[in-house]
């Protein structure tokens, strides 16, 4: 049988989470030097199931390029989706810059200092809002993400997957229960902190925990068991065919996919539900005569809701045909060379291979 302990006053847990922090936080992240609700809240962004280590670099470039809000509301959205190629969930990228003009258009360029204004903005949701301010101005909100989540259903040996309301509802209420009075900043990114390198996933090192002597699920033995799992999920499998059309410069032909939906804005081979309606296309666009195509190996690509086989077929032109004129929303690419805008990982995974 689980074992069970009263909990002590939860007042000493921030306490206990800030003096680990002040020995074992991290400081050095770059979004740590100067933090500016802009800048922090492009790292809140890009941190969202992405690692530390693989943003870091894309965060710099991001910086170097956008500098500030100003920059980044006048820029154009090719050039914010070029940055972000790579870092996957495009979505977020094209909200970040999509917020970007609501603050210079709205808030006459300033950023919103206020968490509820905050939370109306494009891919800013309640423990995003409350980070950029917590981090940037001190003040007093909880976070509830991934991480934190994680520490909180160990320690309180909350039942159940987050992703449930009731369970969620029971997070937040500890998420604000355990806030400090004073060093709100600190202490949200020392629970940051804390779940991605030490109440992690599959190894928690408990023994260097400043929670462990009351964390619940570590006293029953089984930090693992949280949080809850959500019921196994079937995705569902779809399929279709892309066109590699290659002419005789060795450029391949892409088009523009529509601003929302998978790989969004990004260029892209032209996607087909079967290789009948590629080869009617190939004639109407291409030449009267069907053309040989070489089947390629499939690409899988798993997106959160679906997971798509895509079967490239490879089409050589021994010329540039007149038909096809460059134009926008397509155009002949050369592999590595300037593009404006992003490509999609299919393109990204055929020039690899
Ligand atoms: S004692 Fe272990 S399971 Fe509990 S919060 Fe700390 S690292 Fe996580």
């Amino acid at each position: 049988m689980a074992t069970t302990r009263i909990l002590p006053k939860a007042d000493n847990f921030a306490a206990r989470v800030l003096a680990w922090f002040d020995q074992y936080g991290r400081t050095d992240l770059p979004w740590q030097q100067q933090p500016t609700p802009y800048r922090v809240w492009v790292s809140e962004i890009m941190l969202q199931q992405t690692q530390v280590a693989t943003v870091i670099p894309y965060y710099q470039r991001f910086m170097q390029r956008f500098p500030d809000l100003d920059a980044l509301a006048a820029a154009a959205q090719d050039d914010v989706l070029k940055l972000w190629e790579g870092l996957g969930y495009y979505s977020r990228g094209r909200n970040l810059h999509k917020a970007a003009q609501i603050i210079r258009d709205s808030y006459a360029g300033v950023f919103p200092h206020d968490i509820t204004t905050l939370e109306t903005l494009p891919g800013i949701g309640r423990s995003t809002a409350a980070a950029i301010l917590s981090l940037s101005q001190d003040q007093p909100h909880a976070i509830l993400d991934g991480n934190v989540k994680r520490v909180l259903a160990r320690y309180h040996a909350v039942e159940g997957w987050p992703g449930e309301i009731r369970t969620l509802q029971r997070l937040w209420g500890y998420a604000e229960q355990h806030l400090p009075n004073t060093r709100n900043a600190a202490y949200t990114q020392a629970m940051m902190d804390m779940g991605a390198t030490l109440c992690t996933r599959s190894k928690p090192r408990c023994s260097e925990c400043p929670l462990q002597n009351d964390c619940q699920a570590l006293l029953q033995g089984n930090p693992q068991a949280y949080p809850g799992k959500r019921a196994a999920k079937v995705l569902p499998e779809k399929t279709a065919v892309a066109l590699v059309l290659c002419n005789a410069a060795g450029e391949v032909f892409l088009q523009k996919r529509p601003p929302t939906g998978i790989w969004g804005g990004l260029w892209s081979f032209p996607e087909f539900a079967d290789s009948v309606q590629l080869h009617t296309w190939l004639q109407e666009n291409v030449t009267q005569t069907a053309l040989a195509a070489q089947v390629l190996p499939t690409l899988t690509h798993t997106f959160s809701h679906y997971r798509l086989h895509l079967q490239p077929l490879l089409v050589d032109l021994d010329t540039t045909p007149s038909r096809i004129m460059e134009g926008s929303g397509w155009l002949w690419y050369k592999a590595g060379s300037e593009l404006a805008g992003g490509l999609s990982a299919a393109v990204r995974s055929h020039f690899q291979h």
